[in-house]
């Protein structure tokens, strides 16, 4: 092989540099990889690291990954899962081209290869009870015991296998076993279940099946029949890896894939358990699978993480083989490195507190040209009107300011963004004594927000003409899981669930431009945050879901522990 064509990558970690190795020496030829979901759940962020290293490493190698929907078990696993995968896969920025495939396409092979084991004396039907067989299997310090059906001959076998497929037995009655060595020091493998029955309809295979093949008989091989070069999972699978050797030297699969593990992703705050997450949905803890508080894909996407955030992010954690936990701040800085590229600048007043210019001619509406984004000029301008009366934010104004308060304040002048440059004068309160309205003036020489004689105010604020400001409702949101480590130290899980996850902030205010803002459009409200705008919007209506505040904890974490 010449050395000099094989591909290379520019990123480097371990499952890399075994392609990298594998190409140059020869071992294989080409790169084939694969990302396996079982359609029982929706993705979530710890799928983004496997899809991302998965078609990462075909791209970068000039091969290619397969979508395989690993669809064995037709109890849990749904039409709506295998959509929704897709969806979020593509979303995600990736392409399988043809290679799309189902484990179940797969059946008809799986069972001749049963029969083929059988057929060598190396595996057997088993009439023991689920019961029994845990009963029998033993335990990690003592060795299991055979099974009585274990000597059964290779005939009866056959016959038995045979009934099982054409449904003569009930659920649970059998099952077929490899035939390997209950006094195995790994457990995996003590004769492993390779078929059970199940009379249960498939979602592909409607009722051909009354029995289907366990996750260990059908991965190796659907990597052997796809041609897979290396066969990339999670670490709780390295156990599995000898089984799924025995299976690839034991058949005549035609390609001899290898297994590679690697570290899953665990973030804080956060729990990535398809069953934990399948109960805050049934239980209705949250929105749906896509609820902006999710770690699911299509939730990221609904809270406006771009997929390009989570890229950079899969990048920036690397793959390893030691398991370890990710602050989720970091995540929360790979999206904000986006956003800040990326996001337009607009207005928006949460707390709204009307603000009257009393020297402004009534009447009078200026269109102010402001930027769309400092980071980007290409990015251009938009016209915001302004008049003489006002939104700004309630927290912008403290009517006993101490001197640090660079804001509004009785006496004090501040800038209007890319408007004015105005002074309050007075105060107007309600019968409560609470501050409902402020007078103030402005300064005309000041337009745009300069000053020719270089007069700088301190505080610069965003704001909203009153005639002009859209009504919208707006969600704050904040980690699902309040403790760093959900159900650690005992705790149930859902009693770490953070009640203030979500707070829905109804009478905002923003500027005229996102009246019909694109669903899935993600800007920066100025001062406040990252927003993105909620498929629950309506003409004239929107909703905004913040994405992030501005804050980078995790930057600022960085740069404080960096010398
Ligand atoms: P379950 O909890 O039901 O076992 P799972 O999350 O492992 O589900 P699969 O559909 O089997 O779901 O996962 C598809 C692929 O994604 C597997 O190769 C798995 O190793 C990988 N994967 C799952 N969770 C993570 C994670 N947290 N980090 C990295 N990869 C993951
Ligand atoms: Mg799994």
């Amino acid at each position: 092989m010449d050395t000099h064509s094989a591909p290379t990558s520019e990123k480097s970690d371990f499952v890399r540099d075994i392609v990298a190795a594998d190409l140059r020496d020869g071992r294989a030829s080409g790169v084939v990889t694969r990302f396996p979901p079982e359609p029982n759940g929706y993705l979530h962020i710890g799928h983004a690291k496997s899809i991302c290293l998965n078609f990462g490493i075909a791209a970068e190698f000039s091969g290619r990954c397969h979508l395989r929907f690993d669809d064995t078990n037709p109890v849990k696993e749904e039409q709506e899962y295998i959509d929704a995968i897709e969806a979020d896969v593509r979303w995600l920025g990736f392409n399988w081209g043809e290679h799309l495939y189902y484990a179940s396409d797969y059946f008809e092979q799986l069972y001749a290869w049963a029969v083929d084991l059988i057929g060598q004396g190396k595996a057997y039907v088993d009439d023991l009870s689920a019961d029994e067989i845990r009963e029998y299997r033993g335990t990690l310090t003592e060795p299991g015991r055979e099974s009585p059906w274990r000597g059964r001959t290779i005939e009866e076998n056959l016959n038995l296998f045979a009934r099982m497929r054409a449904g003569e037995f009930p659920d649970g009655a059998r099952v077929v076993r490899a035939k390997i060595d209950m006094a195995s020091g790994n457990i995996n493998f003590r004769d492993p279940v390779i078929y059970r029955i199940l009379h249960v309809a498939h979602p592909r295979t409607g009722d051909a099946w009354c029995i289907y093949p366990s996750y260990d008989f059908a991965h190796g091989q659907s990597d052997a029949i796809e041609g897979i070069t290396h066969s990339i999972c999670t670490l709780e699978f390295q156990d599995h890896r000898p089984l799924y050797d025995w299976f690839i030297e034991n058949l005549p699969v035609p390609s001899k894939p290898h297994q590679y593990e690697f570290a899953r992703l665990n973030l804080t705050h956060t729990v990535l358990s398809k069953r934990v997450l399948l109960r805050l949905v049934k239980d209705g803890y949250v929105r749906g699978w896509d609820d902006p508080r999710m770690p699911t894909l299509t939730g990221i996407q609904r809270r406006g993480f771009p997929a390009e955030g989570i890229r950079d992010f899969a990048a920036m954690i690397g793959v390893a083989r030691g398991d370890s936990v990710v602050e989720i701040e970091m995540l929360e800085h790979a999206v904000r490195g986006v956003l800040n590229r990326t996001a337009l600048r607009r207005f928006a007043v949460l707390n709204p507190l009307k603000v009257v210019i009393e020297n402004y001619p009534a009447g009078q509406v200026e269109e102010m040209d402001v930027m769309n984004n400092p980071e980007d000029p290409s990015a251009g301008t938009r016209k915001v009107p302004f008049s003489r009366e006002l939104w700004i934010e309630r927290e912008d104004f403290m009517e006993d300011a101490p001197k640090k308060f660079f804001r509004l304040a009785p006496g004090r002048e501040v800038r209007l963004r890319s408007a004015y440059f105005v002074t309050c004068t007075d105060v107007v309160k309600d019968a409560d004594g609470d501050v409902i309205e402020l007078r103030c003036t402005y300064d005309p020489a000041t337009r745009g927000g300069a000053a020719p004689d270089d007069r700088r105010p301190k505080g610069t604020l965003h704001w909203l003409s009153a005639g002009h400001a859209v009504p919208a409702e707006v969600r704050l949101y904040d980690h699902l899981f309040a403790s760093p480590f959900p159900g650690s130290e005992g705790r149930d899980l859902f009693d770490d669930l953070n009640p203030e996850s979500e707070t829905v902030l109804e009478g905002c205010l923003v500027e005229p431009v996102l009246a019909d803002a694109t669903v899935g459009e993600t800007v920066q409200f100025e001062r406040l945050g990252y927003f993105c705008v909620d498929p629950e919007s309506t003409a004239g209506a929107p909703v905004f879901n913040r994405t992030l505040t501005l804050k980078d904890s995790w930057a600022k974490a960085q740069a404080q522990t960096t010398p």
